[in-house]
C-alpha cells in the first residue's frame, strides 16, 4: 500500500462485524473497492476468536453460529465437513470458530477480484476532507473513502474506578485478551482476577490449562458468576416476554414472576430470559434515558448472569477447582493496589460486612469487561472532536440510528459513516454475540450498497422498518 490509498468503503476493525461486513458486500455484488483495516496479527477473529487455548469454548451452540444471517447452521455443516463430527448443540473450541472466520474473509478477498483488501495497521486518527473520510494508521499511512463502517468491537477493559495501579508493574495485566494474562500458571501461584463474568471463566480455564494448582481469587462487586446453560430433562414450558413500552420496574417484576411460574410447572427458569431476545431491541429502545441508566446500575450484572451463560463442563471445572482450594469467590470492591516486592498487595472491602481485607499476588488479571466509553479508543476520540460521532447518551458506545448510521455532535445522522457491533449497544442492547451480529452486518452492507447506488439494493429490514 502506497502512503495513501483511497477505496469506495472503508472499513475500521477486522473482527467477526467488520469481516462479515465486507463478506456481505462482496456477496450482495458490490462493485466498488473495499478497504478492511486490521490492527490484530490474525484479521477475521477479532478479540474472541484468537483465544490463546485451544480449550476455550463458544458460549453459543455451534448450530446457532453461522456468520450469514440467513443460514444460522452453516457453521455446524462447516465442522461436520471438516471431520468434526459434533450435535448441533456442542460449545465447541472458539479457536475453531475462528478458523471458520478466516475462511469466509478468504474466501471474500477471492470473490472480490481484488476488490477487497485487507490493510494491517490501527487507526488513530480522523479527519473530514470535504465529505471524505481520512483515516490515519499508527506508522502514518492513511485511507480516504467517501463511506466508512467502524467495526471495533470490544475495547480493551478500562482503568479501574478511583484505584491508581503502579506503572510498569510486570503483575498487572490490563488486557484480560491477551497471551500473557492466560499463560497456564506455576504451583501455588497467587492470582487475582478482577470481575466474574465469562472473562473470568476463560482466565481461570487457561491458568490451570496444564494441571498446575494455583490460587486464584476471583472478585467483583456482587461476587455473581454466570449461570450455566439448561441440561436436558425439563418440561418445554414457554413464557411470555414483556411489552415494550413498559417502565423498567414492571420488566423486571414481570420476568420474575415468569420465570417462578416456569419453574412451578415443571420447566426451566431460562425460558424467562430467553424469550425477551427477539424483543430486546424494541423493549430498550422504549425504556427512557433515565430507565436505561437504571438499568446500567441496577440490573445488568444479574441481567448479564442470567443471559450469557455458560456450557455445563466450564462450570464443572469451576467447581471442581474450587474444591481442590485453587479458587476462591470473593464479593467486594478493590481500595488499593501497592508494589509488594516482585508481588502486588491489594487491599478490597468485603461486600456486606464493609470489613477491609488484604492479599498479596503474583499476578492481577483486569476483568472488569468491555469499555464502552468513546473515549477508550484513539480513532473515535478523533471522530468525536471532528463532530461526525457522538457518544450515545449514557456512554454505551456510539450514538446510531436504527439503520446503524451514527449521529454527529450536532444530533444529525452523519454522512456516510456506520457502526456494527459492540459499540451499538447504547441502540440496541443486544449488540454482542454472534445471533445479533450476522442481522447487523447485513444490514450495514445493504445501507452500503443502497447509498453507493448500486441498482438492486435493498432497504435494510431493521426491526423499525418493519
Ligand atoms: C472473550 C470473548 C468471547 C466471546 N465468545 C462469544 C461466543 O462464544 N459466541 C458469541 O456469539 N459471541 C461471543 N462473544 C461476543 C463477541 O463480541 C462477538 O461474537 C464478536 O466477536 C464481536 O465481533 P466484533 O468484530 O464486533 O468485535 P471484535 O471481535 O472485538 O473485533 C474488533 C476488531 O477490531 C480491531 N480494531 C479495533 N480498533 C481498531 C483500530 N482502531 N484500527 C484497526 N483495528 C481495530 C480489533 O483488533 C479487533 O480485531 C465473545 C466476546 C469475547 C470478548
Amino acid at each position: 500500500m502506497s502512503n495513501r490509498q483511497s477505496a469506495d468503503v472503508c472499513v475500521v476493525g477486522g473482527g467477526y462485524s467488520g469481516t462479515m461486513v465486507c463478506a456481505n458486500l462482496v456477496r450482495l455484488g458490490y462493485s466498488g473497492t473495499i478497504v478492511l483495516i486490521e490492527r490484530g496479527r490474525r484479521p477475521a477473529r477479532g478479540v474472541a476468536y484468537d483465544p490463546p487455548s485451544e480449550r476455550l469454548l463458544l458460549n453459543v451452540p455451534a448450530a446457532n453460529m453461522g456468520a450469514w444471517a440467513d443460514d444460522p447452521s452453516e457453521f455446524h455443516r462447516w465442522l461436520i465437513g471438516r471431520g468434526r463430527e459434533v450435535a448441533p448443540g456442542t460449545f465447541v473450541s472458539r479457536a475453531w470458530y475462528g478458523e471458520y472466520l478466516e475462511q469466509k474473509l478468504r474466501e471474500a478477498v477471492d470473490a472480490s477480484r481484488e476488490r477487497l483488501s485487507v490493510v494491517h495497521g490501527e487507526a488513530v486518527e480522523y479527519s473530514n476532507d470535504d465529505g471524505s473520510h481520512r483515516v490515519v494508521l499508527d506508522d502514518g499511512r492513511e485511507v480516504v473513502s467517501p463511506r466508512l463502517v467502524l467495526a471495533l468491537g470490544n475495547l480493551r477493559p478500562g482503568p479501574l474506578p478511583g484505584v491508581r495501579v503502579p506503572g510498569g508493574a510486570g503483575w498487572w495485566h490490563a488486557d484480560p485478551w491477551s497471551a500473557e494474562a492466560h499463560a497456564p500458571c506455576r504451583n501455588g501461584e497467587r492470582v487475582l482476577v478482577i470481575g466474574t463474568g465469562l472473562t473470568m471463566v476463560d482466565v481461570c480455564v487457561s491458568l490451570t490449562s496444564v494441571g498446575a494448582r494455583p490460587k486464584i481469587t476471583v472478585l467483583s462487586r456482587n461476587g455473581l458468576l454466570p449461570c450455566v446453560h439448561a441440561t436436558p430433562g425439563f418440561k418445554a414450558v414457554s413464557a411470555t416476554p414483556p411489552e415494550a413500552g413498559w417502565p423498567l420496574r414492571r420488566i423486571v417484576r414481570h420476568i420474575r414472576r415468569e420465570a417462578r411460574r416456569v419453574m412451578r410447572e415443571g420447566g426451566d427458569w431460562r425460558a424467562a430470559i430467553d424469550c425477551v431476545r427477539p424483543w430486546t431491541r424494541a423493549i430498550w429502545s422504549g425504556l427512557s434515558a433515565k430507565d436505561r441508566e437504571r438499568f446500567v446500575r441496577l440490573v445488568r450484572t444479574p441481567w448479564d448472569v442470567h443471559r450469557h451463560r455458560v456450557p455445563a463442563e466450564v462450570v464443572a471445572r469451576l467447581v471442581e477447582l474450587q474444591q481442590r482450594k485453587s479458587l476462591r469467590i470473593v464479593a467486594g470492591r478493590v481500595r488499593r493496589v501497592e508494589n509488594a516486592g516482585a508481588a502486588a498487595r491489594v487491599a478490597w472491602l468485603e461486600r456486606g460486612t464493609q470489613r477491609e481485607e488484604s492479599a498479596e499476588f503474583d499476578r492481577i488479571i483486569n476483568c472488569t469487561g468491555a469499555r464502552t466509553s468513546i473515549d477508550a479508543s484513539p480513532l473515535l476520540g478523533a471522530m468525536a472532536a471532528a463532530g461526525v460521532i457522538r457518544s450515545e447518551e449514557i456512554g454505551l458506545g456510539v450514538q446510531t440510528d436504527a439503520w446503524a448510521r451514527a449521529v454527529g455532535r450536532d444530533g444529525n445522522v452523519s454522512e456516510g459513516v456506520w457502526v456494527v457491533g459492540p459499540l451499538r449497544r447504547g441502540t440496541l442492547w443486544e449488540s454482542t454475540a454472534v445471533p445479533d451480529l450476522r442481522e447487523q452486518a447485513l444490514d450495514a452492507a445493504r445501507e452500503v450498497l443502497g447509498d453507493s447506488g448500486v441498482s438492486g439494493a435493498r432497504a435494510p429490514e431493521t426491526w423499525c422498518a418493519q
